[in-house]
């Protein structure tokens, strides 16, 4: 019965390779989304900490204002202006796929004005907006918007992503832009780990994963291992005239000449965003240790991208002997470098290991509870099974192993931990109340929701949280008051310590007016000359309030 399973899962999964090459639609050619050289500073999906990079970044030497060109006809589809994220962005549709254009500095006049009705019509800074075809037409080579720094951006830049046509399917746009980019030089990696897995295998004698780093591509040191091992690799790639480093477009893995391992960036969903969590050793990144690709599958990561389905990247070592290992890591431009070492057959006694638990299963729904504690995570939210305990005292520790070794478990969307409200609390404000989790910094917010005596709040990864109590109101601090005047600009800095999201409402007389926000730089900013406003005093008036409702209000006449 299993194997019949497998079969067809296998039939399955190859089903859906196939189907995947021929959905992605005929693009042809595009141009460059600029008139002058092209000059990358981010590839596609390289790894970010909770998604992979969705397109290219293109530089734009230093500064905003860049004129980018639309890549093919189309029209104008979306429009969106976000605090963060991709701040203004554009998304045009072609025949049968969409680019987006992000980190704008300013849309064109004609979508300018719209936008800019829609957020006084709606009295709100934020929009997500959606056009007509015969709306804003555009032809391959004309004018489109001016490149920027907005939103979640560190340094000027077009963030530039190629999709099909639902928008939900991000391609890489390299093949199109291939010949324009000039690309010489290889991926360089940095080190090996190795994953014993737990219960079922040992590096070194041991059973915690062991990282082996590579000095002029060799190994640091030998590896000695018995029983079911997995690999993960630490690189980065690099192009020419540029110091920027990107991520890899191949990595391939084989032993004794038999790959056992293959993963290549051609294309991927949205839903998958969040297997980034699986691909990537979380417990190494958050010990701040580099991040690793892991080499193989976890069990329920269905990441479209890694190509050997019938091999998950698992090796067994049961013989004393030398077994060859090869990892080939490549760029787009098939610049590649290969790393060749052994692992050498060592039997070795593999300990019953100390777990926290049993086993729980990441195909079924778990509840863990204790007095004052409860974690209910859904099937599916585990990557691989996991031994997980959680203990409550004045806080809530969610302590475990995941079965494969890593030491750090996390969910894919979200479990939800339940926490009782203690005597500490008594009498707060339910309100007031949120879930806080346990940082280097102290508690950092993640939510909460508070019914009958226990507040609710999703959380990613196990650790250790809190029930906390924000009554403080955000920061909404004028930025050189003095000169607000003499600039027809007015800047707060706008924050919230506790409880991150914070809105804020501006209004001039009474009316709504369009303030400005940046999280990443907190700057709340309403510029005079560009709301069209009339000569005279004026009575402005801005409140900010966090996710516990605690305000904070600002009211100052300003001649204008
Ligand atoms: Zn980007």
């Amino acid at each position: 019965m299993k194997d019949t399973l497998s079969k067809i899962f296998l039939t399955l999964a190859m089903l859906l390779m196939v189907g995947r090459s021929q959905a992605q639609p005929a693009i042809g050619d595009l141009r460059s989304p600029f008139d002058f050289e092209i000059l990358l500073s981010a590839s596609y999906a390289e790894l970010r900490s909770n998604h992979f990079h969705g397109g290219l970044d293109f530089k734009t030497g230093g500064v905003v204002g860049k004129h980018i060109k639309c890549v093919a006809d189309g029209y104008i589809y979306r429009a969106k202006v976000e605090a963060a994220g991709y701040g203004m962005a554009l998304y045009v549709m072609h025949d049968g796929y969409m680019t987006v254009y992000a980190h704008l500095d300013r849309f064109p006049d004609a979508v300018a004005k719209r936008v800019r009705k829609y957020q006084y019509d709606n009295e709100r800074f934020e929009v997500d907006m959606y056009f007509a075809p015969g709306d804003y037409p555009v032809k391959r080579g004309e004018f489109l918007a001016y490149a920027g720094n907005s939103g979640y951006s560190f340094g000027p830049h077009l963030h530039f992503e190629l999709r099909d046509s639902s928008g939900n399917r991000l391609y890489n746009p390299l093949p199109y832009y291939k010949n324009l980019v000039t690309d010489t030089r290889a991926p360089k990696a940095t080190a090996i780990t190795v994953y014993p897995r737990l219960g079922a295998g040992a590096v070194s004698g041991e059973q915690a994963s062991k990282c082996f780093e590579l000095k002029n591509g060799v190994l640091s040191d030998t590896i000695d291992a018995w029983g079911e091992i997995a690999f993960g690799i630490e690189a980065l790639d690099y192009m020419d005239k540029t110091s920027n480093k990107y991520g890899l477009y191949r990595i391939e893995l084989s032993v004794d000449g038999e790959l056992c391992f293959e993963n290549r960036m051609d294309s991927y969903t949205f839903s998958e965003n969040k297997l980034i969590l699986a691909c990537v050793d979380q417990a190494r990144e958050r010990r701040g240790e580099g991040t690793f690709q892991r080499l193989y599958r976890m069990p329920n990561n269905g990441f479209s991208e890694y190509r050997s389905p019938d091999a998950r990247g698992w090796v067994t070592i049961d013989e004393e002997r030398i077994y060859n290992v090869e990892c080939c890591i490549a760029d787009y431009h098939g610049n590649q470098s290969r790393y060749n070492f052994v692992v050498r057959g060592r039997e070795s006694e593999i300990a019953e290991p100390e777990r926290v638990s049993a086993p729980l299963s990441w195909n079924s729904d778990n509840v863990l509870e204790t007095e004052g504690a409860r974690l209910y995570i859904p099937k599916g939210e585990m990557f691989d099974d996991a031994c997980l305990a959680i203990a409550y005292d004045d806080s809530c520790t969610l302590s475990g192993s995941c079965y494969s070794t890593d030491e750090d478990v996390v969910f894919w969307h979200g479990a939800k931990l339940s926490l009782k409200a203690g005597d500490d609390v008594a009498g707060v404000p339910s309100d007031k109340l949120y879930i806080g989790k346990k940082g280097k910094k102290g508690l950092s917010w993640v939510g909460g929701k508070y019914s009958d005596g226990w507040l609710t709040a999703t959380i990613s990864s196990q650790g250790v949280y809190d029930i906390a109590v924000d009554t403080v109101p955000p920061v909404l601090k004028p930025v050189k008051e003095a000169s607000w005047e003499k600039n027809a600009k007015v800047v707060f800095d706008l924050d919230d310590k506790e409880t991150k999201p914070v809105s804020f409402r501006g209004t001039l007389n009474g009316k709504f007016v369009l303030f400005k926000y940046n999280r990443k730089e907190r700057r709340l900013t309403f510029d005079f000359r560009q709301e069209n406003i009339k000569s005279g005093t004026h009575k402005m008036r801005v409140v900010a309030t966090d996710a516990c409702g605690n305000t904070a209000v600002f009211e100052k006449s300003i001649k204008y």
